[in-house]
């Protein structure tokens, strides 16, 4: 058992001890409610996660939306600069989102018909039918 409010061992003192003495338990009693949130790591996570989904993971792109993330997740970013760096994740989101649709086989498809439809015009054009 160690004090809640320290850390020190309490192994020499009666096995109920909670803190190793009134000045810890004073502190304890008094600490603020609202600790601070343990740093991690979820935000890196689903960003890289999305990154990925939409095909940009080696990009700038992907390393601008880490940095961001690594930020919101440390917990340190102040009050007042939290907002902006939201949005600005959110952009970087918006804009990987956005390659993931240029990419997407279903494009892709659509570009094909498009390409054979203009190919198809060209020919009636030059009247090769
Ligand atoms: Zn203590």
């Amino acid at each position: 058992m160690t004090c809640l409010n320290c850390g020190k061992s309490l192994e020499h003192m009666k096995a109920s001890a909670r803190y190793c003495d009134g000045r810890c338990r004073g502190e304890w009693r008094r600490r603020p409610l609202s600790v601070p949130v343990e740093p991690s790591n979820l935000i890196a996570q689903a960003v890289a996660a999305t990154m990925a989904d939409c095909g940009v993971a080696e990009t700038p792109l992907a390393g601008i939306g880490n940095a961001l993330a690594v930020q919101l997740d440390s917990g340190a970013t102040p009050p007042g600069a939290l907002a902006a760096v939201c949005r600005q994740l959110l952009a970087v989101l918006e804009q990987a989102e956005g390659l993931k649709v240029i990419h997407s086989p279903v494009r892709d498809k659509i570009d094909e018909l498009r390409a054979r439809g203009a190919e198809r015009s060209r020919r009636l054009a030059n009247g090769d039918y």
